[in-house]
């Protein structure tokens, strides 16, 4: 894959983390510990609207590895990540090469 892609698929899932970061925050302000939200899923499609449901400590876990995004089963992209974890209705990938670097970059 072309670098220049690489690095604006890696972006567009950087988008998609900011906004379920946000999601967290409000959950922690207002919600309760073990409630489940509905997170959007972090793969690199703009396009997705495909929601995914973990508690705010589930993708606390996620978030704690930079490289690493929530996206809905099936939305894995074997070129850019690898699966490292798999639950009911979603994966956890983790970036490789170029998208690596572009999530660490990215990651406030
Ligand atoms: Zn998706």
């Amino acid at each position: 894959m072309e670098k220049e892609q690489e690095q604006r698929l890696a972006m567009n899932e950087a988008l998609f983390r900011d906004v379920n970061e946000r999601i967290r925050e409000i959950s922690d302000t207002f919600g309760q510990k073990d409630a489940t939200y509905d997170f959007l899923c972090e793969c690199s499609d703009p396009e997705c609207a495909e929601r995914v449901v973990l508690t705010s400590a589930e993708y606390e876990h996620v978030r704690a590895v930079s490289t690493r995004f929530v996206v809905a089963k099936g939305h894995a992209m074997p070129e850019i990540e690898s699966v490292v974890e798999q639950a009911k209705d979603h994966v956890i990938v983790e970036k490789e090469g170029e998208a690596a670097d572009v999530a660490i970059q990215l990651d406030k």
